[in-house]
């Protein structure tokens, strides 16, 4: 049996003083992190449950956008009557995920800190620099089919697991932080890391640091939208290929883009090359291909999962299509049209 310690605070502050160890785990919805410890993954010393904490409420900011409390729970974040008009991409993507029983208990804070589903991560007999630093990667040169074609280093090629971060990242959204040196905002695209020479940090949090909740800008993109998500089953799987689109069209242009990819890279990936192949242009079929090549640019093929590339690009084009005639991806019907 591998011993640790509880804890569970009533107040962030007290939350934070908890978990300033390095050896600390926050604890909300649990379906990570309990998988990670049965799996021996995951060894922390100290749990600190935060699900008494007040971070639960989804809250309108005075600017007109919308706060999440991390503790709010994807489920009732998804079917939040103000996600579902003014951020129905984020509200698609959730939905695209897991399955509602998950939903039903995972958090948003822990949505953006979930662990990659890469196979040797979880398996402890294969080596992984993830896992243990220095161990190497069972991954390059394995099996690699879900792994990374963007971003990826010579250490580690996993990816992102999330559908909900792909949204966020799209609709640059703002991830709220306390920590032992107090409060402090991070941009959705520098919350999460590639993993370079220290695979092991999924995110920029430092020791400590505690999601609190993540901020909506005023929504723009609740007409021309998408969520498209390619995947071996057509529920409960992790995405091969993800792409969200939010789209604002004035005079048959598109006057402004956001372009997201998922299952590609340890990260949500953006490149602003690919949104500005399309910004001010009309919606054809040539400009979507553009912007796919840009964003695309640079991908690489692991063997296994070499197939990723042609499939994202078509995903892309196709995605595009769909946020500019404003027919989004349905998650209730998942049949690919
Ligand atoms: Fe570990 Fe990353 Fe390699 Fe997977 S890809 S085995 S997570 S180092």
């Amino acid at each position: 049996m591998i011993r640790f310690d509880y804890a569970r605070p009533g107040d962030v502050a007290e939350a934070v003083r908890e978990g300033a160890g390095d050896h600390a785990a926050y604890l909300a919805g649990g379906t990570n992190l309990i998988d990670l410890m049965k799996e021996n993954v995951a060894r922390p010393l100290e749990v600190v449950d935060i699900n008494r904490l007040p971070l639960a409420q989804i809250t309108d900011r005075d600017d007109g956008g919308l706060r999440l409390g991390a503790l709010a729970t994807n489920a009732d974040t998804a079917w939040d009557e103000r996600v579902q008009a003014r951020y129905p991409l984020l509200s698609s993507a959730i939905l695209a995920g897991a399955s509602p029983q998950l939903r039903n208990a995972a958090t948003n804070g822990g949505n953006l800190n979930q662990r990659t589903r890469c196979y040797y991560f979880y398996d402890t007999d294969t080596p992984c620099n993830k896992r243990v630093p220095g161990q190497g990667c069972g991954a390059i040169g394995g099996v690699n089919r879900i792994h990374a074609i963007l971003g990826a280093s010579d250490q580690c090629i996993a990816t992102h697991p999330s559908d909900m971060c792909v949204a966020l990242a799209a609709l640059d959204a703002q991830v709220q932080v306390t920590g032992p040196q107090g409060e402090r905002t991070i941009a959705f695209a520098d919350y999460h890391r590639l993993p370079g020479d220290e695979p092991w940090r999924d995110n920029t949090l430092t020791a400590g640091e505690l999601v609190t909740a993540i901020d909506l800008p005023p929504a723009e993109f609740a007409t021309n939208y998408t969520y498209l998500k390619l995947r071996d089953r057509l529920s409960y799987a992790f995405a091969l290929v993800s792409v969200a689109v939010a789209m604002r069209i004035e005079d048959e242009r598109i006057a402004d883009v956001r372009i997201a990819l998922g299952g590609v890279a340890h990260k949500p990936w953006r490149r602003t090359e690919a949104e500005d192949a399309v910004r001010n242009e009309r919606p054809t079929e040539s400009v979507f291909d553009n912007a796919a090549r840009a964003l695309l640019a640079g991908a690489v093929g692991q063997g296994d999962n070499s197939f990723k590339i042609a499939l994202a690009h078509k995903a892309i084009v196709r995605a595009l299509h769909q946020a500019a005639a404003g027919t989004p991806q349905s998650q209730t019907d998942k049949r690919i049209r």
